[in-house]
């Protein structure tokens, strides 16, 4: 095999100065009278946003640290609706971008050219339920946690769970290839999602996927492509049927150290809990500060283990699980006793961002990879980088496959420190990178992350990505500047009004 190049002496963490990676974003556009007009003949007046003022909450996503302002905003309801936006923006050359519910962590769903937002929560319906063959067809804009509401009365459940599943939207899953706390042992997105529709940037409408096989696997190149290739107007998931029993452990440790070495014991005993989750002292802070939760005295480090399956062999897993907990100096173990001291257990961990919430005004959450068993080494070197840049730190993540989510505390209004928090945040995953791990376990990489992206693929790699692109979007009009480095295309932020009255 030709090697692979990456030129030794760059460093895309370092070239990337806070601003550039912060954003690239450009001015509002003034959209054409006949664009808005062609628009409107399709969708209604009622289905467009062009004010300011009202489409100043598309600004942003649930980063906060990539403003941009849209030039319009629009709703469609239907698949034609959408073909519709496409056609309509390409034949005037003005970019857009689908968004969900806003709740990405990488500056996706931002309209960095100025551009369309094609909202699309309008877009809401359960399509099809399909009971006997474990199947569900819904549009983009139903949320993750409507797709197992509406099954739940046949014993049956949509497994990726990510914590923000009141609110996301399987179509904003489906562009980051979401995961959650269950992924641990019942995989992603992907590995869920059996059919997709979608409106292509030229304008045609598809579908991948279904029971048709062979060729090139397109279901997989689309879940996760971050919406760059295409806008997903409807989706098939597969069901499972709900575990008959379930067993739900809290363990406290008095370290994340401990706490990592009792991950490492339970997976290397050979066990994949259904979910493996952990909390550390400023989160068990937070929680504590916000809701009343009662942790034990001392808790530096939690874990929230899950096993899930038959009835026969569950009691036993569990409890191998509670003394492997044991031998790796827990200060307490306790097992829910029945569902309400396990949706008690729940709570706290989907609950924990928002706890954080009262613990400073803004926070933002990196998303790195590393394996399982370098865990140890990452804390330590996550706790050193906030030191170093005097910025507090909570972890809250999903320990069982090396999925990090270390959030970083700031006040938008101190500008310095929200620098600080970008110059930290790359630091950390650079640490990610060198331990062997990537960029984006569950967010993507959106615009926060693209001009890293060099410092894990080779030049090779990245130029096929762009030759793929290029291929669905020679004309780059579909969620532009995300992904892919933009080879020194740093633009200044252009400041959101937010941030222009702050
Ligand atoms: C408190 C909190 C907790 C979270 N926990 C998790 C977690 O546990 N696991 C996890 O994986 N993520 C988590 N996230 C991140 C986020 O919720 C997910 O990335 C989610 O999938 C985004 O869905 P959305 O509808 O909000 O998409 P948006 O933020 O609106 O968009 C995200 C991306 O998807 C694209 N997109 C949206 N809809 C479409 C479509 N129909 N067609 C094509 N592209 C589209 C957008 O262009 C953008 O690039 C969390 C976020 C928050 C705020």
């Amino acid at each position: 095999m030709p090697p692979r190049t990456r030129d030794p002496s760059s460093d895309p963490f370092r070239e990337a100065s806070p601003d550039a990676s912060a954003g690239g974003a450009e001015p509002r556009r003034v959209l054409s009278g006949e664009l808005i007009e062609l628009l409107a003949a399709q969708l209604g007046t009622d289905a467009i946003l062009t004010d300011p003022s009202e489409t100043f909450v598309y600004e942003n996503d649930g980063s906060i640290l990539h403003p941009a302002a849209p030039s319009a905003v629009v709703f469609p309801r239907s698949t034609e609706d959408v073909g519709h936006v496409v056609r309509t923006c390409t034949a005037f050359d003005v970019p857009y971008v689908a968004r969900g519910a806003g709740t990405g962590l990488s500056g996706g769903a931002m309209a960095l050219d100025g551009g369309v937002v094609v909202a699309l929560n309008r877009m809401d319906r359960i399509l099809d339920v399909d009971v006997f063959n474990r199947r569900l067809t819904a549009q983009p804009g139903v949320t993750n946690l409507a797709l197992s509401r509406a099954v739940a009365e046949h014993d049956l459940y949509y497994a990726p769970d990510p914590s923000s599943q009141a609110v996301c939207t399987i179509g904003g899953n489906v562009a980051h290839n979401s995961g959650g706390p269950h992924t641990l042992k019942y995989g992603v997105t992907v590995n869920h999602v059996v059919g997709l529709e979608l409106v292509l940037p030229d304008g045609s409408i598809v579908n991948v996927g279904g029971s048709e096989r062979g060729g090139y696997d397109l279901l997989a190149l689309l879940t996760g492509s971050e919406g760059t290739l295409g806008i997903v107007t409807a989706v098939t998931v597969r069901l499972l049927r709900k575990p008959e029993a379930v067993r739900t452990l809290l363990a406290a440790f008095a370290t994340p150290l401990q706490a990592s070495r009792a991950v490492s014991a339970i997976i290397a005993a050979g066990i994949v809990p259904a979910a493996l989750e952990m909390l550390d002292a400023e989160v068990v802070a937070a929680l504590e500060a916000a809701f009343g939760f009662r942790f034990p005295t001392g808790a530096g480090a939690l874990l929230v283990v899950e096993s899930d399956g038959p009835r026969e062999g569950i009691d036993e897993e569990a409890e191998t699980i509670a003394a492997l907990c044991r031998d790796h100096e827990a200060i307490h173990v306790r097992l829910a006793a029945d569902e309400a001291e396990r949706n008690e257990v729940w709570k706290a961990r989907k609950q924990a961002f928002g706890a954080l919430g009262r613990v400073a005004p803004n926070y933002c959450t990196q998303d790195g990879v590393i394996p399982r068993t370098r865990l140890p080494e990452i804390l330590e070197r996550i706790a050193e980088i906030g030191e170093r840049h005097q910025l507090r730190v909570a972890n809250v993540f999903h320990a069982g496959d090396g999925n990090l989510h270390p959030c970083i505390l700031f006040d938008e209004r101190d500008q310095d420190q929200a620098r600080r928090v970008v110059t930290a945040g790359a630091e950390i995953l650079r640490a990610c990178v060198e331990l062997g791990g990537s960029l984006s376990g569950e967010h993507g990489i959106g615009v926060e992350k693209r001009e890293w992206m060099a410092a894990m693929f080779a030049e090779q790699d990245l130029a096929l990505m762009e030759r793929l692109r290029n291929a669905f979007d020679p004309r780059r009009l579909c969620n532009p500047l995300k992904i892919l480095p933009t080879g020194g295309r740093c633009v200044e932020l252009a400041p959101s009004r937010r941030q222009a009255a702050l």
